[in-house]
């Protein structure tokens, strides 16, 4: 390993301090070449030698050169998973694991103002938010780190001449592939209980924010966890990214992306036979009945459209509204809306940046391909002339979109909703049901029955009564139909990390009590 650069840990301190250098355009010098491979407890240059840029989304300037990993970086990082596994990690009690978790917990408590600074330069997303983020990512390691003393397996009744039980033992290595919408958040949700339940974990941050990760795995190596429990291979999706779902050492996958790369990494964990969570887009539908609480309605529909600038894959994105409230509805939601500030993530307004140039492009296309078929526009729309460094899109509502329509059809991503109107119960939950999606719904009502009645019926992983983004770190979240496969939080999401062994005893001589 001597052909690599590794850097001391001492420069956790210069990944934190590069937010406060490079948030301002123009301010700072040459951006710094970052080793960003993380394997064995030392960060490294890409074996191939090659860097990309993270950009900052609200400046359009690079905010550092990160390591480009490619397939022998991932076999070293598997390799490293693969060694600290059965060197060390399995062999700690769960005590000792969620000891360490809780330290980190600590560490990355004692350095959120900076790390909230860091992912917020590679994001563009308001500081507030981001510190949010790192709250949330804290409350995560917490959870999992009381959790990881509490799995327990069930004893099984076979009668008087046996003794039958389960244990509950670790996957392994694990592959953890995150998306850029809530890169440090993402990462610890799954990254978290894998380490609980006593894997090893190599994570694959989106090569558009890749920065916090490196530093989480820097973070951790401070703490004590031994070399290789938390590995990082920077790069893109098609090199780092297949390689390491691909790789033979790697036990388990875990992947949140769209349904397109979902699809890939579900295949090829498949044909490996390798358990796999995969929690996709959504195209998330709220529903207002005429009896709901204006106020309280309105409150979620902000929140769920519009926080993180719509780029959350349990975004409110289809508004159903009975007729008899549509038109105070969005009197109200379209006032509020017009009131939120768009601005780079340093002014902590309401909406910072969309991620990247190619995903501006793409809600641009939505909202394009919607005028062009006839959708009215209620509000923003203007995205196609950009004046301004940044991806900016504002707040953008349509109603009566032709449903052939991508705004309707596909997951935009973006600060984008469609507004649709229903006569009956029947009507909206079949809008509602109507495409392949599954992953969060919500409904507002006054009425109790007609709210359990719905949520039984609305095709979904989640939903929310009266209220949007409701949960949190114990409550478990995932997809239905294309939305994807498995649950991450709460226990189900240390389980994923678990494999049930049954083992048997006869007990001779016995057999008749
Ligand atoms: P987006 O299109 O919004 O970037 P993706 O689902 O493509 O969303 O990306 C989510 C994550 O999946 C990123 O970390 C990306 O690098 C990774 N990725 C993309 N393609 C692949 C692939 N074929 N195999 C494994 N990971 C991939």
């Amino acid at each position: 390993m001597g052909e690599y650069t590794a850097f001391p840990r001492s420069d956790l301190r210069a990944l934190l301090q590069l937010a406060q250098s490079r948030m301002v355009p123009g301010g700072a010098e040459p951006p710094p070449e970052i080793p960003t491979i993380f394997a064995g407890g030392l960060a490294r240059h890409s074996v191939s030698g090659r860097m990309f840029d993270t950009i900052n989304p609200s400046t359009e300037t690079v905010a550092a050169r990160v390591s480009r990993g490619n397939t022998d970086d991932a076999k070293i990082a598997a390799e490293s998973a693969r060694s600290s596994f059965e060197g060390s990690w399995r062999h700690m009690t769960p005590e000792e694991r969620g000891g360490l978790l809780s330290h980190l917990a600590a560490a990355l408590e004692a350095n959120a103002e900076s790390f909230a600074a860091l992912e917020t330069l590679d994001t563009g997303k308001p500081i507030g938010s981001s510190r949010g983020d790192i709250s949330g990512a804290i409350a995560t390691l917490r959870y999992n780190a009381g959790a990881a003393d509490k799995m327990e397996g069930i004893t099984v009744p076979l009668g008087n001449g046996f003794v039958d039980f389960t244990e509950l033992e670790p996957l392994g290595v694990t592959t953890h592939i995150t998306p850029w919408n809530f890169p440090l958040g993402m990462a610890v949700r799954s990254v978290a209980p894998a380490l609980a339940a006593g894997c090893t974990t190599i994570i694959k941050p989106a090569e558009q924010s890749p920065l916090t990760t490196v530093a989480f795995a820097e973070l951790a190596a401070c703490v004590g966890f031994p070399p290789g429990a938390v590995n990082v291979v920077t790069g893109f999706g098609e090199e780092a990214g297949v390689a390491l779902v691909e790789h033979p050492l790697v036990d388990g996958v875990t992947f949140t992306g769209s349904v397109e790369t979902g699809r890939l990494v579900g295949a090829s964990a498949g044909r490996a036979i390798k358990p796999v969570v995969l929690e996709l887009g959504g195209k998330n539908p709220m529903l207002v009945f005429d009896d709901a609480d204006t106020g309280r309605a309105v409150d979620s529909a902000m929140e769920g459209a519009f926080d993180n600038c719509g780029q959350v894959c349990s975004s409110v994105s289809r508004l159903l509204l009975q007729r008899g409230i549509r038109d105070e509805f969005l009197s109200r939601f379209l006032h509020r809306a017009r009131k939120l500030k768009v601005a780079p993530g340093i002014e902590d307004a309401d909406l910072g940046p969309l991620i990247s140039e190619a995903h501006f492009g793409k809600v641009a296309g939505h909202i394009e391909d919607a005028i062009q078929k006839g959708a009215k526009l209620l509000l923003g729309g203007n995205s196609s002339g950009r004046k301004r460094k940044g991806y900016f899109v504002g707040p953008t509502v349509f109603d009566e979109v032709d449903p052939a329509s991508a705004l309707v059809r596909e997951e935009t991503f973006g600060p984008v909703v469609a507004v649709s109107a229903f006569t009956d119960e029947d009507e909206a939950i079949r809008i509602a049901n109507g495409l392949s999606y599954g992953l969060a719904a919500g409904v507002h009502t006054s009425c109790m029955d007609r709210a359990f009645r719905v949520a039984r019926k609305l095709d979904a992983g989640t939903v929310w009564i009266n209220g949007w983004f409701i949960g949190g770190v114990q409550a478990p979240t995932g997809g239905v139909k294309d939305s994807g496969i498995g649950r991450e939080r709460g226990l189900e999401g240390v389980r994923n990390y678990l494999r049930i062994k049954n083992i048997g005893i006869a007990i001779a001589g016995n057999a008749t009590g």
